[in-house]
Formats: structure tokens, C-alpha cells, sequence
């Protein structure tokens, strides 16, 4: 069940916004002092806060900026302000939305609803792009370190994987030879540039369909190699 935090102090309202979320299936928390409510919002967990601007001690841009000094929590402001409109989307203060008093209950169960939803496939967008590299059939699943070649095991030794890793990270930079070496066997190692055209090379014949024509890791003439795009 989502939960979300409305920090109001008109207490009528505050009440009508949390009947009519609560009558959808949500969790609500009323507050209605703007400096408790800036601690709860920084200590508890949410889903989404609808915060009004004028509050007592601290105002709704004041607890926006500060909120999302350390999250991304959907924020809908409310305001009876039309002032107030210019200053949410001018100030960058990060709110996602602003809703205008007065408004209609089923108003504001949509936008919370539609935050809810587009903040929901944010971090889920986020989440696979940070456990997996998905490169033209090749996969790079990072929590696992395996490499799968179009949905075949690529069996890699580990520094194969972290050369692989290391390129495919930064799709289309020109890597010199020694840096590469550098990166990955750092500069105490013995070896030299060499050592990675060699492994580039045993890597090209795990992961290419055709090593003598890379279609992933490209040799640029006289620098390094890239991971092309
Ligand atoms: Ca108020």
C-alpha cells in the first residue's frame, strides 16, 4: 500500500484530501506544522508528499529545497497562490507538480495517482540500467558478472570481464592501450599494452560471431579500442 504524507495546517482540508486518498486505497499521515513536517519527511518513508506552500515556521519551498536535498520523492505542491505557480516552476525547488486551491478531491487523487505511477517506472528504469548493460544482443548482467552473447553463456575470465565491463561502460570512447592497461591491471602489474591486445583478442573470440570483423569491440590504428554503438 502507498503511503503518502500531506503537510497542510488548514485542517479541513487537510482532512477532505486525506478521506478522499484514503478512499482510494492509500495510506495517509496528516501534518500540519511545516517544520515537523520537513522531519518526517526526511526521517520516514513515503511515496509521495502533497505539500502546501504557507505553513507555520517553515514554508512548502523551503521544505521542497530541503527534501530534495537527499530525495526523490514525488512532491505535488499545493497553493492558493497564483504567485506562487511562478515561483514553483521558476525557483527549480524540484516539485513535480502544483495543484491549485481550490481544487476537486478526484483532481488530486489523479495527479497522485499519475506521479505515483510515472515515479514507480523511474525507479524501475533505474534499477535495470544499473544491474545490466544491454549492447545489440549482448548482456552485461553486473551483479552476476555474467556475459550473455545473444542469450549464449560468454564464459570470461575476469579480466576479460572487466575489459569488456570497462568499454561497454563508456560506448564509443577511444581507450588507449595503456590506459586500458592501467585500469584493469593497474600500474604495478607486470605486462604492458600487449597484454591487452592479447586479451582483447580472446575476448573478440568469446563475444564477436566474426573476430576478424568485430562487431563490438573496434580497433582504432595506433591508439586502442573502442565498444561501438
Ligand atoms: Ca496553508
Amino acid at each position: 500500500m502507498k503511503s503518502i504524507l500531506i503537510i497542510e495546517d488548514e485542517k479541513a482540508i487537510a482532512e477532505l484530501e486525506r478521506d478522499y486518498l484514503e478512499s482510494y486505497g492509500y495510506t495517509v499521515e496528516l501534518e500540519g506544522r511545516g517544520d515537523i513536517g520537513l522531519k518526517k519527511a526526511l526521517e520516514e518513508q513515503y511515496d509521495l508528499i502533497v505539500l502546501d506552500v504557507m505553513l507555520p515556521k517553515i514554508d512548502g519551498f523551503e521544505i521542497c529545497r530541503q527534501i530534495r536535498q537527499t530525495s526523490n520523492i514525488p512532491i505535488l505542491m499545493v497553493t492558493a497562490k497564483k504567485e506562487d505557480i511562478d515561483k514553483i516552476r521558476g525557483l527549480g525547488l524540484g516539485a513535480d507538480d502544483y495543484i491549485t486551491k481550490p481544487f476537486s478531491p478526484s483532481e488530486l487523487v489523479a495527479r497522485v495517482k499519475a506521479h505515483l505511477a510515472r515515479y514507480e517506472r523511474l525507479t524501475a528504469d533505474k534499477a535495470e540500467r544499473d544491474e545490466s548493460i544491454r549492447i545489440r544482443g549482448l548482456v552485461i548482467d553486473k551483479p552476476s558478472r555474467r556475459v550473455m552473447i545473444h542469450e549464449k553463456e560468454a564464459m570470461l575470465t575476469s579480466k576479460e570481464y572487466e575489459l569488456l565491463l570497462l568499454l561497454a561502460s563508456h560506448p564509443n570512447r577511444v581507450f588507449e592501450k595503456e590506459e586500458l592497461f592501467e585500469r584493469i591491471w593497474g600500474v604495478d602489474s607486470n605486462g604492458d599494452a600487449a597484454t591487452v591486445t592479447v586479451h582483447i583478442r580472446r575476448l573478440r573470440e568469446k563475444i564477436e560471431h566474426d573476430p576478424s570483423n568485430p562487431q563490438y569491440i573496434d580497433t582504432i590504428w595506433g591508439v586502442g579500442y573502442r565498444f561501438k554503438v
